[in-house]
């Protein structure tokens, strides 16, 4: 069984946003309070207080701050069961001998969600039904699998969602046509497969970010803490959700395809330690222009940008790979994998800007096919040798 979340834009009346505003408000408020208890006591006789001590406190609230009574008593029971979070991982660092930083207070912008951790919601009807908020209006844009575990409440900027966190099945595989495939991941293109195939950058988020600068421009023009600052500020932010949304989409659908089609997917690995350091800048005496220095367009400023992406990318083909549990995902040394042949093996020394791969063996392939070609080649040879060895 395995656990997955899904999330859900919420469409609040304005009384329910009020309400559910409120609410985040109390939470924050009791995680504060239950936070300053622990460490008075850690304080004042090194030991700390534990959840259950907490959460018997919480009838006495209630009859103190009445409001206390229109929260679902689970919900404030999660908010404890945070704190206790909190300090258990700080005392699990102390033990380790790390350097930890002490529990903080958290702030009204920080603190954005509440948990119904057993019951106290129902799924029903295009709305969800939760316990002292009401009906609220939801976007269902797929079906939710298995059994809902827990439902969270969550304000990002000005919008709220639901993330139902569900135990499922893992999912069942589709025959895969062939077993192995090396993936080279690009600049210009997201990546390019060894079977040729070539997956683009997704072009959709280009409008999105075009209104972004235009929006970012205009932010500095508005004085500091105006009104229209402020709508400004929610306005990139809300752009911002978009591209990366639209983005991760693509990253999803594309990751699927291949955990569906594939047994062993073989990346680069792109993980900073195993990319040399960053060339320097080489300036021709005459002239002052900066001459091509030979660095890869893999690595500088260029990857750290990239990065972001590619590792996104090999993550969601890691964990659909460990749910569909039967496919996985190797990384190899990028090293050489553009300049080596991939039918004869020799290296052909090539500049960023060739982008063929022309060998005297007669081999004349895309720069990026050949460097996927060898990309699952290094797979096959290591999956070789250690067959042998074992
Ligand atoms: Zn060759």
């Amino acid at each position: 069984m395995a656990l997955k979340t899904f999330k859900f834009r919420l469409y609040p009346t304005k009384n329910q946003r009020e309400k559910l505003d409120w609410t985040l408000a109390r939470c924050c408020e009791l995680y504060n309070a239950a936070l300053q208890e622990r460490r008075e006591m850690y304080k004042y006789t090194g030991k700390g207080t534990n959840y259950n001590a907490q959460a018997n406190q919480l009838p006495q609230i209630k009859e103190i701050r009445e409001e206390y009574k229109d929260i679902h008593s689970q919900v404030l029971q999660d908010v404890l069961k945070r704190v206790e979070k909190a300090f258990k991982d700080f005392f699990r660092r102390v033990n380790n001998h790390e350097t930890p930083g002490f529990p903080r207070f958290q702030g009204r912008n920080h603190y954005d969600s509440f948990t119904y951790p057993q019951a106290g919601f129902s799924l029903k009807n295009g709305r969800i039904e939760l316990s002292k908020i009401g009906h609220v209006k939801l976007k269902l844009h797929r079906e939710v699998l298995g059994t809902v575990k827990t439902c969270t409440i969550k304000r990002e900027g000005q919008c709220w969602y639901v993330c139902l966190a569900c135990e499922v099945q893992a999912c069942p595989r589709t025959p895969y046509i062939d077993d192995a495939v090396g993936i080279d991941l690009g600049v210009s293109k997201l990546a390019t497969l060894s079977t040729g195939d070539v997956i683009e950058n997704p072009r959709h988020s280009r409008k999105a970010e075009k209104k972004l600068a235009k929006a970012q421009q205009g932010l500095s023009r508005k004085k500091r803490g105006s009104k229209r600052r402020k709508k400004v500020i929610q306005r990139v932010a809300k752009l911002h959700r978009k591209v990366r949304n639209q983005r991760q989409d693509y990253l999803h659908q594309w990751s699927r395809r291949l955990v569906n089609t594939y047994e062993t997917i073989v990346f680069e690995d792109i993980a900073p330690s195993n990319l040399s350091k960053r060339a320097k800048p080489k300036q021709d005496a005459e002239t002052g222009k900066y001459l091509p220095n030979g660095a890869s367009a893999k690595s500088g400023l260029n990857k750290s940008i990239l990065d972001a992406g590619w590792n996104q990318f090999i993550a969601f083909c890691q964990y659909k790979a460990e749910n569909a549990g039967t496919v996985q995902v190797v990384l190899v040394d990028p090293k050489y994998t553009s300049q080596v042949c991939s039918s004869c093996g020799t290296v052909r020394k090539k500049t960023l800007s060739e982008r063929w791969h022309s060998c005297e063996c007669g081999c004349e392939r895309d720069r990026d096919h050949n460097a996927a070609l060898n990309i699952k080649a290094l797979w096959l040879g290591r999956s070789h040798q250690e067959a042998q060895a074992s």
